[in-house]
C-alpha cells in the first residue's frame, strides 16, 4: 500500500496505529491538539519532487521553499484535514535515499500536527528506496510489488493506486493484477462513493502530450460501468485540470513543485467530500497565480 504515516503524538498514536491502518484507514474526528480536525477533508498534494539538497532548484523553483509553503498555508486552516496524500513523485527525479530523508523531514510538522499522512508513487520515485527511508510495518501484499491503499473518509472511499512501473521513465501501468485487486475492491463497496487515486494520468491518445498510464482503455472499462466509481484524480502532468467522461470527474492535480508551463498554477488542493459531490479548492503556492482560490465543485454521478 502506500505508505501512510500515523501523526506523530501519544494520543494519536493511540487512536490510530499502524496496525490499525493496514488494510485501510479511516479518517475519524481525532482532534489534534489545539485545533478541530474536519473529517469530511482531505489535503490532496502532488509532484513535490523533493531532493536530498533541500535548497534545490528546478524550472526556477526551490522545491522545498513551495513545499513549506503548502504545509504553512494547509495548518494556517481553521479546521485540519482528517488526512493528508501526496499523489507520486515525492522525490526529484531518480528517487535517490537522500530526497526519502528530505521529505520524511517535511512531513514531521504535518504528523505532529495529528495529521495521517498517505504516500503515492510516481516515476520519480524508487520503491526500493522509499520501503528504506520509511520501512512500512502495515505492507499489504494484495497485489505484489505494488503498494494500494484504501482510505475511508465519512462520506466516500479513496482507492489509492500504483502506476508505478520503472523509475525514472515517464509512462506509467497499473497492470492486470491491480486493475483485477481495484475491480474486486470496488465491487465490495458497491453503495459507497469511490474516489480513484492514481499518480499517472489517463491518456487520450488524440490529446494527451504527457505519456500517462499505458492501459488507460483498461483500467476505463473498470471504472466507467462502476457508478460507485465518481472521479478519478491523478497528477503527473503538473497541471490544474478538470474533465470529465460519462459523468466521472477526472481531477489532474497541479504539482506542489514546478508546473512545465511557467503560468500554471503550483499548489495543492482543499478537498472537502460529501455524500454527493467534492468541493475541491486551489490553495496555489509561489508566483501569484489568477488560478489561486478556484473552486472545482463536483457533483456525483448517479
Ligand atoms: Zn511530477
Amino acid at each position: 500500500m502506500p505508505i501512510q504515516l500515523p501523526p506523530i503524538s501519544r494520543r494519536q498514536f493511540l487512536g490510530a496505529s499502524l496496525a490499525a491502518l493496514a488494510g485501510g484507514a479511516f479518517i475519524g474526528d481525532l482532534r489534534a491538539d489545539g485545533k478541530p480536525v474536519d473529517p469530511t477533508r482531505v489535503a490532496l498534494f502532488s509532484d513535490t519532487h523533493l531532493a536530498a539538497d533541500a535548497k534545490a532548484i528546478s524550472r526556477q523553483v526551490c522545491m522545498l521553499e513551495h513545499f513549506e509553503a503548502a504545509r504553512a498555508s494547509m495548518l494556517a486552516m481553521p479546521a485540519l484535514p482528517g488526512a493528508m496524500l501526496i499523489n507520486g513523485d515525492l522525490a526529484l527525479n531518480a528517487g535517490l535515499p537522500g530526497d526519502y530523508v528530505t521529505i520524511t523531514n517535511g512531513l514531521k510538522p504535518i504528523r505532529e500536527a495529528g495529521i495521517p499522512v498517505h504516500l503515492l508513487l510516481g516515476n520519480h520515485d524508487d520503491r526500493d528506496n522509499f520501503w528504506k527511508a520509511l520501512p512500512p510495518e502495515d505492507a499489504n501484499k494484495a497485489v505484489e510489488g505494488k503498494h494500494l491503499s484504501i482510505l475511508k473518509s465519512k462520506h466516500a472511499d479513496l482507492i489509492l493506486l500504483d502506476s508505478l512501473e520503472f523509475v525514472n521513465k515517464t509512462p506509467g501501468l497499473i497492470g492486470d493484477v491491480q486493475r483485477a485487486w481495484l475491480a474486486k475492491a470496488l465491487d465490495a463497496r458497491a453503495d459507497r462513493p469511490c474516489v480513484v487515486v492514481v499518480h499517472h494520468n489517463p491518456t487520450d491518445p488524440a490529446n494527451s502530450k504527457v505519456a500517462g498510464i499505458k492501459d488507460t482503455d483498461e483500467l476505463m472499462k473498470v471504472l466507467l460501468p462502476r457508478k460507485q466509481v465518481k472521479a478519478l484524480v491523478f497528477g503527473h502532468t503538473h497541471k490544474w485540470v478538470k474533465t470529465s467522461i460519462e459523468g466521472m470527474h477526472l481531477v489532474n492535480l497541479p504539482p506542489v513543485a514546478y508546473p512545465f508551463k511557467a503560468t500554471d498554477p503550483s499548489g495543492w488542493v482543499d478537498g472537502i467530500f460529501t455524500d454527493s459531490g467534492a468541493k475541491l479548492t486551489l490553495r496555489c503556492v509561489g508566483p501569484r497565480n489568477p488560478a489561486d482560490g478556484e473552486v472545482f465543485d463536483l457533483k456525483w454521478r448517479t
